[in-house]
Parts: structure tokens; sequence; C-alpha cells
């Protein structure tokens, strides 16, 4: 058995200051998780907050990571470059990578091998959006999307780490019902279990905070969290991560857990 995952996305934010303040309280109380935690942070970060996590459980990540693996592709950060920072996770297929960037499916498989190369866990993002749900198509949509990473990474399959996160509920306050999440993670459990025989973390993402973490994180095939807006508020933070400490264990994991 092992424990959950509680990974917090920074996106766009922070400060120099602002990151150090952050991570000092959450420090402060490290000693009492009972979970894998994770801080998923800006790239031009990673030094400083690589410092300031030394000998400590709070693990480092990053936020996207190039498909490429080195050459003339301005503005892309390597899975390489992540690792020379012990970057420990990166999120791939974000949907607002996928949204604003136009990551494609075929491009998030890509960027999912490079991770892997480098000895990188990728987070791999996968959601629908409210249109889609509205049609009936979440299930297909999220099968898709992780059919692809399947399909091209093969039997690193069991190397990764996935994240539900519908796009409906990324920043809006709107969050899946623990029922919502819970068929979705069961659908992609599935087609995990079709891939390999070993237990990959499937973390829910979208408007998860102090309040309804625990439910979610209750749900049976809910392996940890993925946070966003909550993630910058050390007080809200440090109340997911309890919620996942008291929300037990699940079956024992690849790399993922170390
Ligand atoms: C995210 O961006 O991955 C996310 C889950 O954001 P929020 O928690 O703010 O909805």
């Amino acid at each position: 058995m092992t424990n959950k995952l509680i990974a917090g996305n920074w996106k766009m934010n922070g400060s120099a200051a602002a990151n150090a303040a952050l991570l000092q309280a959450l420090l402060a109380r490290a000693h009492d998780w009972s979970c894998a935690v994770a801080v998923c942070v800006p790239a031009p970060y990673l030094a400083q907050v690589q410092a300031l996590l030394a000998g400590s459980p709070l693990q480092l990540g990053a936020q996207d990571v190039s498909a490429h693996e080195v050459g003339a592709y301005t503005g892309e950060v390597s899975a390489a470059m992540l690792r020379e920072f012990a970057t420990r996770y990166v999120l791939v297929g974000h949907s607002e990578r996928r949204q604003y960037h136009g990551e494609s499916d075929a491009v998030v498989a890509h960027k999912v091998q490079r991770a892997l190369a480098c000895g990188i866990t990728p987070v791999v993002c996968v959601g629908e959006t409210l249109a889609q749900r509205e049609a009936g198509a979440s299930q297909d949509v999220v099968r898709r999307q992780l059919a692809a990473v399947i399909h091209d990474n093969g039997h690193c399959i069991s190397e990764i780490v996935v994240a539900y996160e519908p796009v409906w509920a990324i920043g809006t306050g709107l969050t899946a019902t623990p029922q919502q999440a819970q068929e979705i993670h069961a659908v992609l459990r599935a087609q995990l279990q079709a891939a390999t025989t070993a237990h990959v973390r499937i973390l829910y993402g979208g408007s998860m905070n102090a309040t309804n973490a625990r439910a979610l994180l209750a749900q049976a095939d809910v392996d940890g969290g993925l946070i966003g807006g909550a993630a910058l508020k050390a007080a809200d933070f440090l109340s997911i991560i309890e919620a996942a400490g008291a929300t037990g264990s699940g079956p024992v994991p690849t790399r993922s857990a170390v």
C-alpha cells in the first residue's frame, strides 16, 4: 500500500519572495505529512525552489516540457534541462497548454516520451470541456487522450501519473462531484489496467480546495490531487495535504510514489 500524491500547480504565479514565503510555510508542517507532496513551479524558479527544498520531503515539479530533445526551438525547455534541477515531475498536456498552445494528443504523447527518457515522471492531464460533457462524450474524450499516450509509450506506461482535470472545473470554482470524479477515474483505471499490471496513480484536479478535498480524495480510484489556485495559499494547500493523509492509501505504485 502507498500514500496519495498532492501536487500543486502554481501556473504563471509567483516571485522569488512569494515562493520563499510559501515554501517556508509549507515546510514548517512537512513533519506532519503522510502523503507525497510536490509543487510544479514556473521554469525560471526551478533553481530557487530546488535549493529551498533540499533535504525536505517536498518534491519539485515543472509545468511543461519540450517534445524535442535539443536544438533550434526558441523558448522551449528540454527534459534534460529539467533533470539538471532534480525535477521529479512534469505536467504534460494541461488543458491550458492544449487550449492556448494547440497541443494535440500526439504532441502530448511525445512530451511524455521525452520526460520518461530523462527519468522524470510525467503527470498526464486529461479532461473534457463543458460542451463535451453536455454532449455525453466525457468518457470518450479522456479515453482518446490517454490512448495516445499509451500507444506511444508502451511498456513505460507504468511510470506515468494521470490527472483527470475536467476543463469546466479548472479555475472556475465548479468542481466535479465525488461521484462524477470516481466515474471517470474508474474508466481511466480500466484503460490503464489493460495496459499495465502496475498501479498508476490517477489524480483529480479542478477547483479542489480545503472544503471539498476530503470527499474527492475518499473515492476508490482517486489517488491524489492536482491543485491550482489553492496551492498558492499555504493554509489551503496544507488542509488538502491533511485530507489526503486522512483518506488513506492505495495499492503499491511504481516509480511515481518515491
Ligand atoms: C490546475 O490548473 O491544474 C487546477 C486544477 O487548477 P484549479 O485548482 O485552480 O482549478
